[in-house]
């Protein structure tokens, strides 16, 4: 292994500003012969980070070969232990991309490319264009071949490049996600991408953010198959050795702060106000000098202690800890803090293929969830008291899926960006609303907000069967789309009757009306409506749910059957709605019945303060 003391982009000195000590490569699982075999070495490195005062690249000291953790088996065979549509957070994030790029670059047939084409997560969604994945790892690549995606199951390379570019010619869209931080000759990497890319064609790659990790004291991003932190300040730099440019970035919410950037060959796309809004925030927090990454190792070494510290103290006291999730991230923690199977008895994971070996370094077992599930739900003897989430990223959705833990009383415990402990007394949320989505909590407390009446009551829950459905907007220079109803949306009653459009004027106030019948989901496509729905109940309650929809807030509400509902203008100008009822409207039987604006009071009055 060689100790590099230059620059791998620029051949300038490095200053490291971070170590960590021994460390395993973190996805390098063990089996139990290799523990109990005594002539087996595991392997260790000194982890090292180190910032390039002349590119500003932010990088791994120590290079760890692929082949410490890509490790053939018996028949020669690369595998890898990362499945990405194990994640169902990550098949939507995906879906998302795709769409986003189909829409703003592809025509009909136009080629992708992606480099770590991982089990298909990503390309399966184009049904328009021809695709290509490339990816090293055989396991994973069989999962793709078998959904018949193309791919080719070797490491990306300019060499591999030439190739490609004989049998397919060059890509309009170029695609990778995680895969060019990991990448050791990253100027080979970028000259392949160079080669196979079309004049207008476009690079796309997604990777950890280095911001989001100071801000977050996200030193577990840091491993191994890691070697580049990047900044679009250190990007610019790299791509412009290469005659290509960033022209636009978009900061996305996975793997703890990720950053999509975009690149093309020099002066093809104008630059985005967005990336300049970027770059600008970055010289703000001088990435550029060393300060922040000093700061930075400061911070980590206080959450190390306090961590520690935690886990012992909780360990002391009797509890029985466990792991949740085996992850690379898992792997630094547990070595850098120094957790072995003495204090985490056992860390439960969802992949087949991890269960029955154990972690790097530390060598705690993975098991099946079913062992931690079992425990919990049987109320066995020693049943487990705290569960640590190594993914921190996904605690969200996990303990969104292990309330029933947190209900026996398991605690669980997150200890990025500060340790801390969650309970089910900090679960205050409204079991209709998803944890997930922040927007429609938000949207739950602006119905809070909204005045009581001295005859009804505002309800912050959401009335039985009034659901709503976040849209996301795609947007460009030249327009932008969003979906709204689908067939396969969980809110859809699986009725259609027909689809309306309406206009209505600025002021004017559309009454309440009910339907006995059928179901309405309504959109505001243009402008913004303040939508009020309520539910009378036979002992005289109500309960009233106020929606402000539109432009501002793009969502899909749905109004079941029995559910008083309507709707006023905002802003003095009108707006448009596009509404499906689930039943078409029959001159005969109109099923609809009418109740005054002011029947509940008035409702409709915007308030100040
Ligand atoms: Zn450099």
């Amino acid at each position: 292994m060689e100790n590099y003391l230059k620059c791998k982009i620029c051949n300038s000195s490095l200053l490291r500003f971070i170590s960590f000590g021994k460390m395993p490569a973190a996805n390098a699982y063990l089996k139990k012969e290799e523990l109990n075999n005594p002539y087996f070495k595991e392997f260790f490195y000194d982890m090292e980070v180190g910032f390039c005062e002349s590119c500003k690249m932010v990088q791994l000291v120590n290079i760890v070969p692929y082949d410490k953790y890509i490790i053939p088996d018996e028949t020669g065979k690369r595998n890898y232990a990362f499945f990405s549509s194990t994640s169902k957070s990550m098949e939507s994030h995906f879906l998302d991309v795709a769409k986003g790029i189909e829409f703003r670059f592809l025509n009909y047939n136009d080629k992708v490319l992606e480099i770590g084409s991982n089990d298909g997560i990503f390309l399966k969604n184009f049904k328009n264009n021809r695709v290509l994945g490339v990816e090293p790892s055989e396991n994973v690549a069989e999962l793709a071949i078998n959904q018949n995606i193309e791919t080719i199951t070797e490491f990306f390379s300019q060499e591999l490049a030439k190739k490609i570019l004989l049998r397919k010619g060059k890509f309009k869209v170029i695609f990778s996600a995680n895969v060019t931080l990991n990448i050791i000759d990253i100027h080979d990497f970028i000259k392949g991408v160079n080669l196979l890319l079309e004049n207008d064609g476009v690079f796309i790659t997604e990777d950890p953010y280095l911001i989001d990790i100071l801000e977050t004291n996200a030193y577990d991003q840091i491993y191994d198959e890691h070697i580049w932190y990047f900044s679009l300040t250190s990007l610019t730099n790299l791509f412009s050795m290469h005659n290509l440019e960033i022209f636009d970035a978009l900061k996305e919410d996975v793997h703890g702060g990720s950053m999509k950037v975009y690149v093309c060959k020099k002066g093809v796309y104008e630059k985005t106000e967005r990336l300049k809004k970027y770059l600008e925030e970055e010289k703000q927090k001088c990435i550029h000098l060393i300060n922040p990454y000093l700061e930075f190792t400061k911070k980590v070494e206080e959450n190390k202690n306090k961590f520690i510290n935690l886990i012992k103290n909780l360990k002391n006291e009797g509890n029985k800890i466990v792991g949740y999730a085996a992850a690379s991230k898992g792997t630094i923690v547990q070595n850098y803090c120094n957790l072995d199977s003495n204090l985490i008895n056992y860390i439960s994971d969802s992949t087949p293929y991890k269960q029955g070996l154990y972690t790097p370094g530390k060598h705690i077992p993975i098991v099946s969830p079913d062992k931690f599930h079992n425990e919990v739900y049987n109320n066995i003897d020693n049943n487990v008291d705290y569960a640590i989430i190594f993914a921190w990223n996904h605690a969200k959705e996990i303990i969104e899926k292990e309330q029933e833990f947190l209900k026996r009383g398991g605690k669980f415990i997150v200890h990025l960006p500060e340790p801390r402990i969650i309970g089910i007394e900090n679960l205050q949320i409204n079991n209709k609303l998803k944890l997930n989505d922040e927007k429609i909590q938000e949207m739950h407390t602006d119905i809070i907000k909204t005045k009581q009446h001295s005859d009804t009551t505002q309800s912050s829950e959401l009335i039985e069967g009034v659901e709503i459905k976040q849209l996301k907007i795609f947007a460009n220079d030249q327009g932008y789309l969003f979906e709204t109803l689908r067939n396969d949306d969980k809110i859809y009653g699986n009725e259609f009757g027909q689809v309306l459009v309406s206009e209505i004027y600025p002021g004017v106030i559309k009454g309440f009306h009910l339907h006995e019948k059928h179901d309405e989901y309504t959109v505001c496509v243009k402008g913004n409506i303040k939508y009020i729905a309520v539910k009378e109940y036979a002992d005289g309650r109500k309960k009233i749910n106020t929606f402000v929809i539109g432009e501002k807030n793009p969502v899909l509400i749905k109004v079941p059957r029995g559910v008083w509902h309507g709707y006023m203008t905002l802003e003095n100008k009108s707006a448009t709605l596009v509404y499906l009822m689930s039943r078409p409207y029959n001159p005969k039987d109109p099923d609809t019945k009418e109740k005054d604006v002011f029947a509940f009071g008035d409702l409709w009055t915007v308030r100040h303060g």
